[in-house]
C-alpha cells in the first residue's frame, strides 16, 4: 500500500502550546564529560529508565498472562543510583529522560525520584509513560516534583476489548487518569497499539476521543517483544494502512514537520486544528538511523537498543563505588557497540530474551 503525499501544516498540537522546562530555566551543565556518539555518528540525548518490571495489567502484546515473579526490591536499581547515573549522563548531553516499566506508578514514591531528577542541571524533559491505572491520585504530586510530560497508553474505549487486550478490568480507572492529566499542566499524549483482530475498529473512536481533548494520539506498530512470542506480521497494522483507514473517515491529514529530528513519530494535524495523530512505525519504516536513545532496565542494565542482545551492568558499577568517569566509560562502551539497525525484517532476526515489560518501552 502506498500512502498518498500530504499537505504540510505548522505544528498546531497542544504540546507546543503548553509549558515544558523553559530553556532559560534549564541550568547549563558546565562540568562536561564526552558526548555519547556511536560508531554511526548518532549523538545520544535520550534515556529511558525502567523503574520496575511489575505491572497491574497483563497486555497480551507485552506480558505473559501469568508472571512467575517480578524483580524483588533488592534487585531494583535504587533511586539514588538512578539519579547518579542521570547526573553523569546529563554531563554528556542527555537532555530527556522517560520513566517507564512495567508500570512505573507501581514503584512506591516515584515522586521522590522525579524530585531528584528535576534537580539535575541540563535536563530539559522528565517524562513518563504509564497505563494511567494509578495516575488520577498521583498527577498532582508528580507534576509538583518536576514531571513535565506524560504519555498514556490507551488502545480502546470498549471495556470488553480492554479486558481482551489487558486480561484485566480497569478502563474507567484509565479514563479517570487521563482526565486528571488533561486537567494538569503536564504535556499529555496518548499512545495506542493496534492488534488487527482486536482493536482496529477502535482507531476512529480513539482519534475522536483525542480530538475532543485537543490531544495527539500516536499509533505504535506491534513489535516482536511480547512475552508469549506470538508476534506475527499478520497482526501488525502498519502506519500506512492505518493512515488510509483514518483518512477515509476524517479526510486528508496534513503532515506536521518534525521539530526534533530524532522524533520516532510522523505526526499529522486536522484542518480544524483540534488534536493530532502520529504514526510510530518501527516495523514497516524503521527509524534506527536517527535513534538517539539508550535504555536502563529496572535491574540496572544499560541497553543500546530494544532489540539488543547485550547489556552493560550499571547496578554493579554503582554498588562498587565506581567513579563518574568509570560509569561514563561503561556507557560509552555500550553506545559504541550499538548496531546500525534493529534488523526485525532480516532472516536471522532473533527476538530478545527479555520482553517489553522487562526492558521498558
Ligand atoms: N506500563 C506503561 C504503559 O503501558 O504505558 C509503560 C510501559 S509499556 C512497556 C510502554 C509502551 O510500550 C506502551 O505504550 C505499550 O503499548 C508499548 N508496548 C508494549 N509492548 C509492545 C510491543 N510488543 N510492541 C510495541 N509496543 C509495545
Ligand atoms: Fe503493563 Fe505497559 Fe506492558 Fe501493558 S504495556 S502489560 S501496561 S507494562
Amino acid at each position: 500500500m502506498v500512502c498518498s503525499p500530504t499537505a504540510q501544516v505548522d505544528p498546531p498540537h497542544s504540546e507546543l502550546m503548553r509549558p515544558t522546562i523553559e530553556p532559560d530555566t534549564v541550568v547549563a551543565n558546565t562540568n562536561r564529560l564526552p558526548t555519547l556518539i556511536d560508531s554511526f555518528g548518532r549523538v545520544h540525548e535520550s534515556l529511558r529508565i525502567s523503574v520496575t518490571d511489575a505491572c497491574n495489567i497483563r497486555c497480551r502484546y507485552c506480558m505473559p498472562e501469568t508472571v512467575l515473579g517480578f524483580l524483588p526490591q533488592h534487585r531494583l536499581l535504587p533511586y539514588n543510583s538512578i539519579a547518579r547515573i542521570v547526573s553523569i549522563l546529563a554531563r554528556s548531553g542527555i537532555r530527556k529522560v522517560r520513566l517507564t516499566g512495567g508500570e512505573p506508578l507501581m514503584r512506591p514514591n516515584l515522586e521522590q525520584l522525579v524530585d531528584q531528577l528535576a534537580a539535575i542541571p541540563g535536563l530539559q524533559q522528565i517524562a513518563m509513560t504509564t497505563n494511567a491505572m494509578l495516575l488520577a491520585d498521583k498527577v498532582e504530586s508528580l507534576q509538583g516534583a518536576g514531571l513535565t510530560h506524560v504519555n498514556i497508553s490507551l488502545d480502546t474505549l470498549r471495556e470488553s476489548a480492554f479486558k481482551q487486550i489487558s486480561r484485566r478490568d480497569g478502563l474507567d480507572q484509565v479514563l479517570a487518569g487521563i482526565d486528571a492529566a488533561v486537567s494538569s499542566k503536564l504535556i499529555v499524549r496518548l499512545n495506542a497499539l493496534v492488534l488487527r483482530e482486536i482493536n482496529l475498529q477502535d482507531c476512529i473512536p480513539l482519534v475522536e476521543f483525542a480530538r475532543n481533548r485537543n490531544l495527539v494520539i500516536r499509533f505504535i506498530e506491534f513489535m516482536p517483544l511480547d512475552a508469549d512470542r506470538q508476534w506475527s506480521m499478520e497482526q501488525v497494522v502498519n502506519g500506512c494502512e492505518l493512515r488510509t483507514h483514518l483518512e477515509s473517515h476524517f479526510g486528508p491529514l496534513a503532515s506536521i514537520p518534525r521539530t526534533d529530528p530524532a522524533q520516532p513519530s510522523s505526526d499529522f494535524g486536522f484542518i480544524d486544528g483540534r488534536g493530532g495523530v502520529g504514526f510510530i512505525d518501527p516495523v514497516s519504516k524503521p527509524f534506527c538511523q536517527s535513534c538517539n536513545r539508550i535504555r536502563l532496565t529496572a535491574d540496572g542494565k544499560l541497553r543500546n537498543c530494544l532489540f539488543g542482545r547485550e547489556e552493560w551492568d550499571l547496578k554493579v558499577a554503582c554498588e562498587s563505588n565506581a567513579t563518574d568517569e568509570h560509569i561514563h566509560s561503561i556507557v560509552s562502551d555500550c553506545i559504541k557497540n550499538k548496531y546500525g539497525s534493529h534488523g526485525i525484517s532480516s532472516s536471522d532476526f532473533q527476538q530478545p530474551e527479555r520482553a517489553m515489560y522487562q526492558i521498558g518501552g
